[in-house]
């Protein structure tokens, strides 16, 4: 259904959980919730049913971590069996990955991003605080072999912490049918002001000028590629080249609350309504009508970290 300001929203983001087993700089800090604060499988699938009805048709889940949830599949599962979700996709940072990622294609997910910010292992490790960059890599190969796709790598650059890497990144869209995308830094972690580590999507295309725009209608992302590249670069642009009025999507937090925009910390809470299914709906539509026209970044720190909200 269209918003207020004629955007079809089609597309839920469902966070999980706000547990991770990593730590990255530009998240926030770690949270402990407790798992019974959590969504259970059942209630998360009342919840995308209601938008279902409303018209989403894509699904995401992400987190905090997915993977640290073991009902991870079951949830899948009940998501793929509702009637109008055509796209079922995940974000992970791939620790978990190689384990399960057969169990995840058989549970009906189609594609897999995965957060991948450095190739170089202490570097990787000062960015997440976990030397783990082995077990994401082994990850990324096993979400090829089990037939997830497509696959993105998410990277967000930081100027003078990982952003002499970004070649090495662009490489494994040369050689794999990947895409790897640069996230621009957004401005929700704790410790403040970040924007002079931003790393615009401009100043990438300027250092790797082989790099030649793709023609793309998917999603908010621009891509690019060059002569002997199986994937492609693409450069998500929210600080720089806003695209809110393009925007599709709402986000479902970890406990039952809806957050209509990124940008604010506006919430609307659904739990009250959870075994009222025609109730649940009308919550839905109001919520999808009251989404913001955009996000307020300049506004400094107007959201909370993503590991609350859901990346
Ligand atoms: N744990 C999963 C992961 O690491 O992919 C899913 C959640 S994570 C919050 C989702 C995405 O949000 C990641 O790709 C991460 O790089 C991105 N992200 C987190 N904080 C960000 C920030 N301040 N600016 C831009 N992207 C950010």
């Amino acid at each position: 259904m269209k918003d207020n300001f004629g955007r079809d929203i089609t597309y839920l983001r469902v966070s999980v959980t706000k547990r991770c087993n990593l730590n990255c700089v530009y998240c926030g800090k770690t949270v402990c919730e407790k798992k019974e604060s959590e969504l259970s499988p059942e209630e998360i699938e009342k919840l995308v049913s209601a938008f279902a009805k409303c018209g989403i048709t894509k699904v995401r889940l992400t987190g905090g971590e997915p993977l640290v949830r073991n009902d991870i599949c079951d949830i899948l599962g009940r998501i793929r069996r509702i009637d109008g979700i055509r796209t079922l996709a995940l974000t992970t940072n791939g620790v978990h990955l190689s384990r399960y990622a057969k169990d995840l294609k058989q549970a009906g997910l189609d594609s897999v991003n995965i957060s991948l910010d450095s190739t170089d292992g202490s570097t990787y490790r000062h960015m997440t605080g976990a030397d783990v960059l082995k077990k994401v890599l082994e990850g990324i190969e096993e979400a090829q072999r089990a037939g997830l796709s497509p696959i993105k790598i998410n990277a967000v650059l930081m100027k003078g912490i990982n952003s002499d890497g970004a070649g090495d990144l662009i490489e494994l869209a040369r050689e794999n049918e990947i895409d790897v995308r640069f996230i621009e830094l957004m401005p929700f972690s704790d410790e403040g002001e970040n924007a002079s580590l931003l790393v615009t999507g401009d100043e990438i295309l300027r250092r790797y000028p082989f790099l030649e725009p793709v023609v793309s209608e998917e999603g908010f992302a621009r891509y690019y590629a060059s002569a002997g590249f199986r994937g492609r670069v693409g450069l998500i642009e929210p600080i720089s080249h806003k695209f809110c009025s393009s925007c599709n999507r709402v986000r479902l937090l970890s406990d039952g609350k809806v957050r209509p925009c990124l940008g604010y910390e506006t919430v609307y809470d659904l739990m009250p309504f959870i075994d009222d299914e025609s109730r649940l709906i009308r919550e839905a539509r109001e919520i999808i009508l009251r989404k913001p026209a955009g996000h307020s970044f300049e506004n400094k720190n107007a959201a909370h970290g993503l590991n609350r909200t859901g990346g």
